[in-house]
């Protein structure tokens, strides 16, 4: 049966069907004939706040539905994700909203491939018509799992969620070549104890001309939500080191990350100065001053930022092991 509940109502299934347009409903009838999913009653429900649906195979087995809407305005704001996208650019031109929203779908499902394939937790995507994925369900007996917003975690579990994240989002950018554009507490999911990352259509490769800018929204989203909830976290800018710093070592990732959270203890609380003092320049510096970034290392980088604020400079002296300095060498003298 597709949907969270079946139900009889008829001002339901009108609502329902409203907000599905023809064509959209013959493909997803297609989809039903060649037994993608089973429906008993031809009414799909949606759930409030978006055009993702449940449904389940003949199986037993769980499925997401991701329409996407073709109002020009749904995605009016997307051309600057897909504008400097070489794998979507020819494509995706201005005047046909059904041609753009099926590039749009195409672009999630390609997305989501790579981030399954290097491991991270997401959807995994089953099959594309049109403007339709079909994909994993996160979630169970028709209830999907919370978003991190609405989780409701403890202080240890946000810790642990906080870490499994970051390390999601340098793999992300180091294996997939890939930078969200949208990460949030909106399009993480918690389920049993992980972090699930959803919602990848508008995800860019490194060479998009606006990546940089991209990645340092994704890294004050998340950070935002982190330190609002109690967690220590690391400026921006030490988060845009460790995502981007190439330097570090795959086996390294883990002693890295406790000297991180060794230097956060000794450096206790950031004044509102230097946090300004780092956003800035994160958006400033990184995203849009620095012609080449991507000729840098991570150390050039902090480097140029320990000199810009000083107060940080300061806290991260304070610090028992001058951590970033031999991120990328061995981790063994004490
Ligand atoms: P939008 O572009 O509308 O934000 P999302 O991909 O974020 O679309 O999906 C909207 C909501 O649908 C999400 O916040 C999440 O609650 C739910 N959702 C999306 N994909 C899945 C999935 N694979 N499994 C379970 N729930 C999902
Ligand atoms: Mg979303």
């Amino acid at each position: 049966a597709i949907g969270k509940t079946k139900t009889n109502d008829k001002a339901d299934r009108a609502t329902v069907e409203n907000a599905i347009d023809p064509r959209t409903r013959m493909e997803i009838y297609k989809m039903m004939n060649k037994r993608w999913f089973q429906d008993s009653n031809g009414c799909i429900l949606t759930r409030k706040e978006a055009n993702v649906y449940h449904a389940t195979k003949s199986d037993g087995r769980e499925l997401a539905i991701k329409i996407y809407k073709t109002s020009v305005l749904a995605f009016k704001d997307r051309a600057r994700y897909v504008k400097g996208d070489r794998r979507f650019e020819n494509e995706y031109c201005g005047s046909n909203p059904r041609k753009m929203v099926k590039t749009w779908a195409e672009k999630e499902r390609s997305n989501l491939s790579r981030l399954k394939a290097e491991g991270i937790r997401c959807p995994k995507p089953y099959l594309l018509k049109q403007h339709i994925l079909v994909m994993e369900f996160i979630g169970k007996d028709g209830c999907a799992a919370p978003r991190l917003k609405d989780a409701d975690l403890s202080l240890d579990r946000l810790r642990e969620g906080y870490v499994e994240m970051i390390v999601a989002m340098r793999t992300l950018y180091q294996k997939c070549r890939l930078v969200h554009g949208d990460l949030s507490e909106y399009n993480i999911l918690y389920n049993e104890g992980h972090l699930y990352i959803i919602d990848v259509s508008q995800g860019v490769d490194l060479d998009h001309p606006l990546a940089f800018e991209f990645l340092i929204e994704d890294c004050i989203h998340v950070s935002d939500f982190f330190k609002k909830h109690g967690v220590g976290v690391m400026t921006i800018v030490e988060l845009f080191v460790f995502i981007f710093d190439a330097l570090i070592a795959d086996d390294a990732v883990d002693s890295y990350l406790e000297e991180v959270q060794q230097k956060l203890l000794a450096r206790g609380d950031v004044s509102i100065e230097d946090e300004n003092a780092d956003r800035l320049f994160a958006k400033e510096y990184i995203a849009n001053k620095l012609v080449d970034v991507k000729t840098m290392n991570g150390k050039d980088i902090l480097d140029l930022y320990y000199q810009t604020i000083p107060g940080l400079l300061v806290a991260a002296a304070a610090g028992p092991n001058n951590l970033l300095d031999d991120a990328e060498s061995q981790p063994s003298e004490d």
